[in-house]
């Protein structure tokens, strides 16, 4: 297994590779650039099937973080961490210490926080042994009320007012009253995306592989439920991906009927050139590491101390971002994932 040579590497600052005997933790964290900032991204647990995978992975999320936080005008630089493991039976409170422990060998220049696979209680674990992760205290809501670290609301949030941005400029209106929106995915981000929209007056259709979700959204927001393929060619003004990466492909392109895709999923273009056949096509993409910045703009602040109310207003930059990105595509003729990144590489000074 290359580091220096493989395909994803991408100048990365550091690639560490962390063992611990005891627990079994077999992790990688990777520093992409710190030119903002301590690199801050995501613990991912997961069963790869090979350690390569895994590298290839942490190579590729590492640098997605650079990326995302420099776009998101974040003092940040972009880093990750992968565990090695299957999060449904290989979690113990000792992997979660020894994997904190391989945080605080870094010294601060990795922050870590929740991510697929891990949550609040994983990050409280790794609180224990170091102060360089997020995402595990309380603190205060908008509404004063207390909140826990979940960054989800806040990213549902972006990808709200990001929807808003991709309605104006694709649609010409700003009311969103009887938008049609699909949602693929009510999970943490989705569904409260979906009810951001509903208050909004739109009109939501959803679909998820765990039925008790889309009953959630049926039964408290009245959306329509629909079967997990009808999904991408429904006659929907915006679909919003809330799931996985890797959903807009050769084989849902075709189906797909909106003209415009904009929602939380990372990685949502199965290959990149994917960009140019959705411009071709006259459909606007929202890129998801721009529009599903709320969760990295949430932790900052929680490190930083900034009020509810200083981190709504960042979050709301998230319009002016895409408005930005959606201007330049149009006038420059270059695909929206193209201009956000010349855009992060603006902000990156490079
Ligand atoms: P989640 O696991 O809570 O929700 C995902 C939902 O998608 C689940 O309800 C799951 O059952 C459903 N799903 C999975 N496969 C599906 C399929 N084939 N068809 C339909 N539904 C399917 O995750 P989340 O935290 O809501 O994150 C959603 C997406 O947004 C992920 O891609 C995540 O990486 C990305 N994201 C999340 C955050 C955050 O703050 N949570 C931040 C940035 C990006």
């Amino acid at each position: 297994m290359s580091v220096f040579t493989h395909i994803d590497f991408d100048n990365h600052e550091q690639v560490v590779f962390g063992h611990d005997s005891a627990s079994g933790l077999r992790a990688i964290i990777a520093i992409h650039d710190s030119t903002l900032g301590p690199a801050l991204g995501g613990c991912r647990m997961w069963s790869y099937a090979t350690d390569e995978e895994a590298l290839r992975d942490v190579l590729r999320l590492s640098r997605g973080m650079t990326y995302k936080s420099a776009l998101a005008r974040l003092p940040l630089g972009g880093g990750k961490a992968v565990i090695i493991g299957d999060p449904r039976r290989d979690k113990s409170e000792a992997l979660f210490q020894a994997m904190g422990d391989f945080v605080d060998s870094l010294g601060g220049r990795y922050i870590t926080a929740a991510d697929s696979g891990t949550g609040v209680a994983e990050m409280r674990i790794m609180a224990q042994r170091t102060r360089h992760v997020a995402g595990a205290g309380q603190r205060e809501a908008l509404d004063g009320s207390l909140r826990d670290g979940d960054p989800s609301p806040s990213t549902a949030y972006g990808v709200f007012v990001g929807i808003r941005a991709a309605v104006r400029h694709r649609l010409g209106r700003d009311d969103l009253t009887g938008l049609r929106v699909a949602i693929q995915g009510v999970g943490q981000v989705g569904f409260n995306l979906a009810r951001l929209l509903k208050d909004a007056g739109a009109e939501l259709w959803v679909t998820d592989i765990v039925e008790a979700n889309v009953r959630r959204a049926v039964e408290q927001l009245g959306a329509r439920a629909v079967d997990q393929l009808e999904i991408f060619g429904l006659d929907v003004d915006v679909f919003a991906p809330c799931a996985l990466g890797a959903v807009i492909n050769r084989h849902t392109l075709e189906a797909l009927r909106a003209p415009i895709v904009a929602g939380a999923a990372n990685n949502q273009l199965a290959s990149p050139e994917l960009a140019e056949d959705l411009q071709r096509r006259g459909c606007l993409y929202a890129p998801d590491y721009a529009i599903n910045a709320g969760g990295i703009i949430d932790v900052f602040y929680e490190r930083s101390g900034g009020s509810p109310a200083e981190l709504k207003a960042h979050i709301e930059g998230i319009e002016a971002t895409l408005e930005e990105i959606f201007r330049r595509s149009a006038s420059e003729g270059a695909t929206t994932t193209a201009i956000a990144d010349r855009l992060a590489r603006e902000r990156l000074g490079r």
